[in-house]
């Protein structure tokens, strides 16, 4: 029987010039992926954002997901203000937004997610987390939240890249970490900026739908496949690491 993944993988080697895809290491992000966390982000933004007055909408910070927090502040002044912002002002903004959202009520992991992680682990592939975030309350509580499924040296923050996503320095930072290449690598991701950095970075990139970002966006950002909630890629997750492993193509 055809696996009902079979032509979006074929679709994805094609695509790359791979033959196979061999999973050894799951490059998993964090705020919208493992954490059911992008309402308190888009929250505190636009407050930090309005109070700064720098005209934005709460639903624009969505789009913004998966950049670094000077990332996201330099592309707001440069539509309000015409200028980029100092170090000085992405720092302090930045710190206030961290305290915003820290105010807010927890975060709490996403449904769904411990079941992924588990199963991947089950599965004998190596999980990195890959976050363009430097927000270490949320960073801190994977150990606990995740007991056991994230090891501590493998982890790629904003602290550890040159360049945020959409650059792909992340996810290869973190094939290096894991002693992968791409194509043994699969990229776990829930924004279009997150999924165009895993794909550039040649890895199988899996888009799951946990908000308000469309499933076109993230197709055009580079998905290999879209799972439309966290619950039904886990549910999904043993079968498609074994079409993965069953599909080859000459290439
Ligand atoms: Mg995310």
């Amino acid at each position: 029987m055809i696996s009902p993944f079979h032509s979006d993988i074929v679709r994805f080697l094609q695509r790359h010039h791979y033959s196979c895809v061999t999973p050894r290491a799951a490059l998993i992000d964090m705020d919208g992926t493992l954490y059911d966390s992008m309402k308190n982000h888009t929250a505190a933004w636009h407050r930090l954002m309005t109070e700064a007055g720098i005209p934005c909408t709460r639903d624009e910070f969505y789009l913004y997901e998966g950049r670094t927090g000077a990332s996201t502040i330099n592309t707001l002044f440069n539509r309000a203000l015409g200028r980029d912002a100092t170090d000085e002002e992405k720092e302090s903004l930045y710190h206030k937004k961290t305290v915003y959202f820290n105010e807010l009520p927890p975060v709490k992991p996403m449904p769904g997610a411990l079941d992924m992680v588990t199963t991947l682990s089950q599965a004998g592939i190596r999980r990195v987390l890959v976050t363009g975030s430097g927000q270490s309350s949320l960073i801190s509580r994977i150990d606990t939240d995740f007991l056991g499924l994230f090891d501590p040296d493998m982890r790629i923050t904003s602290r550890d890249v040159k360049h945020g996503k959409p650059h792909p320095e992340p996810f290869i930072r973190a094939m290096q970490l894991a002693r992968v290449s791409p194509s043994q690598s699969i990229v776990i991701e829930n924004a279009p900026l997150g999924i165009e950095a895993g794909d550039k970075a040649g890895a199988f990139t899996i888009g799951v739908t946990t908000g308000p970002i469309p499933v076109e966006e993230m197709e055009k950002a580079g998905a290999a496949i879209v799972f439309p909630s966290m619950e039904k890629f886990a549910e999904a997750l043993p079968m498609l690491l074994l079409a993965l492993l069953n599909t080859r193509i000459d290439s």
